[in-house]
């Protein structure tokens, strides 16, 4: 029996939260195999697939934050988050990679061995970090870690001794809950079976591969050459070593990638069987990201391309098994991911969707960002500056104290990015507002899209599936009140964010 028509009992629970159509859930259009667009939901889909508006990974997004949020504005919103909680969730950014894959969006610095050889940047990063954690433990005093997560860059350019160094400095002075999730992003490229063993052996429980593509001609234009065999030999050592959940974080839209090549990845992801697949959309804003101008636009998927690429992974992880969750997370049905999708739980912060919906995130490192309850703040970008700053206090570099106004509209955004629909009842009686009138020119412009086919509004709004769930973007950006009120039909200039779709 194939295992999605095994979800009868788990069923009932996720009609209450997931995303509905016409009275059907995902595990409908699965069985009859319809998660296709008919055309005139693709025409509509075309109508908003070029709009550059926010992928919403935090609300307000970052080119809202103010330098004037400083150090003493942060210590002070520590003190909060010593005052509410007894554990947090920490990120740790480790900036560091060998070489660069053309396609990134992240914040990393490129070491060759040869400029290692000569000075390891690590040493350097770790007794910044160290002093960074002796800051935090004097602000917030005795709080446990119910989350860790360490990304970058490639947090396994650190050696097995500096993984240990890292770690240690960490628990020192917050310790991890028996219950916490502890997680690390590794490039399977640079990852040996000892670093691997060394991070079960410290505690970590959940791993996630950057994959993006098993195309050969694919991976030669992003500049990350990924043999099948390095992938398969990394998740056999997880495996022996019995990580709990194997996270592949995916990318559609880059160079060459067609129907077929997709198929083939997809195929080898799923006999891969990795228990969540972060599948992304490239981000293409090369005039943000200047290195992906080595991309020719007549190499990129074009025209109606994306979308059916995302449309025949869809297919294969659902018929394959997968919950389809948020825009662009996959789990298994008994993968914690698919339980918060289910029990409402699930959020979506910088790591893309997670569990724990209340926790604070604590950011450590260069450009590590940190989402309070009450603000946001990220730290100096450049490894070297952070250093220096690091040295007397936190190295803030920008930041936003969260409004009464900000903290319902991240609550509808949540809703909307996790499941499908915003439950306006709820936001009334949890923010103590009338939901009609307090977002009357938001609930007009709706209708717009409402008259589209992309949402329903009725006692609660809700994405039609599949139209409303893949142009979530849309109904989003309406009430993101930083951005011009007819953005979600606009879009912004070019250059402030990537393409809807
Ligand atoms: S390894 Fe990751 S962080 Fe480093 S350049 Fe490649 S995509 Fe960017």
């Amino acid at each position: 029996m194939p295992s999605y028509l095994k979800w009868q009992r788990p069923l009932q629970v996720v009609t209450s939260t997931s995303w509905v159509h016409r009275g059907e859930t995902v595990n409908d259009f699965v069985r009859s195999n319809r998660y296709h667009l008919t055309s005139e939901d693709r025409d509509v889909y075309r109508r908003f697939a070029r709009l550059a508006l926010p992928r919403h990974t935090s609300y307000p997004t970052a080119p809202t934050w103010s330098t004037d949020y400083r150090t003493a504005d942060f210590t002070e919103d520590l003190d909060g988050v010593r005052r509410r909680n007894d554990v947090v969730s920490l990120y740790v950014h480790l900036p560091f990679c060998r070489q660069l894959c053309y396609y990134c969006a992240c914040t990393k610095e490129i070491v060759s061995d040869a400029s290692r050889r000569k000075l390891d940047p690590a040493d350097e990063l770790l007794n910044g970090v160290e002093i960074e954690i002796d800051h935090l433990a004097r602000s917030l005093g005795e709080l446990g870690i119910e989350q860790l997560h360490w990304g970058g860059g490639s947090p396994t350019f650190l050696s097995s001794s500096q993984l240990v160094r890292l770690f240690e400095s960490i628990q020192k002075r917050f310790p991890a809950t028996k219950s916490a999730e502890i997680a690390v992003e590794i490039d399977p490229r640079i990852t040996s079976a000892e670093q691997l063993e060394t991070l079960r052996q410290l505690g970590f429980n959940r791993i996630s591969l950057g994959i993006q593509d098993f195309d050969e001609k694919v991976q030669r234009a992003v500049n990350r050459r990924q043999p099948l065999e390095t992938v398969e030999a990394a998740v056999e050592t997880c495996r022996r070593l019995k990580f709990e959940s194997i996270n592949f974080d995916m990318i559609y839209g880059l160079p060459f990638q067609t129907l077929e090549s997709m198929e083939e990845t997809v195929a080898k992801v799923v006999k891969l069987s990795p228990d969540r697949i972060a599948f992304y959309r490239l981000a293409m804003i090369p005039e943000m990201f200047r290195w992906q101008n080595v991309f020719k636009p007549a190499d990129l998927p074009a025209g109606d391309l994306p979308l059916e690429l995302n449309l025949l992974a869809i297919n294969k992880f659902l018929a394959a098994g997968y919950d389809f969750i948020g825009l662009d997370h996959f789990a298994k049905p008994d993968e914690p991911l698919a339980v918060a999708a289910a029990d409402g739980s699930l959020r979506r912060n910088f790591q893309g969707m997670t569990t724990q919906k209340e926790l604070e995130i604590i950011g450590i490192g260069p450009s590590a960002i940190s989402q309070l309850h009450s603000a946001i703040a990220q730290n100096v970008k450049s490894s070297h500056e952070w250093r220096v700053n690091v040295e007397s206090n936190f190295p803030i570099e920008r930041g936003l104290r969260l409004s009464d106004d900000d903290r319902i509209r991240q609550e509808i955004l949540q809703q909307l990015y996790s499941f499908g629909r915003v439950d306006t009842q709820r936001v009334s009686q949890r923010f103590g507002v009338s939901f009609s009138d307090y977002f009357h020119d938001e609930l007009g412009r709706l209708r717009e899209l409402e008259a589209l086919g992309v949402v329903r509004i009725g006692e609660r709004i809700e994405l039609t599936e599949p139209l409303g769930r893949l142009l979530v973007r849309v109904p989003a950006a309406i009430f993101d009140r930083y951005l011009p009120p007819r953005a979600f039909m606009e879009g912004l200039p070019v250059g402030q964010s990537s393409a809807v779709g």
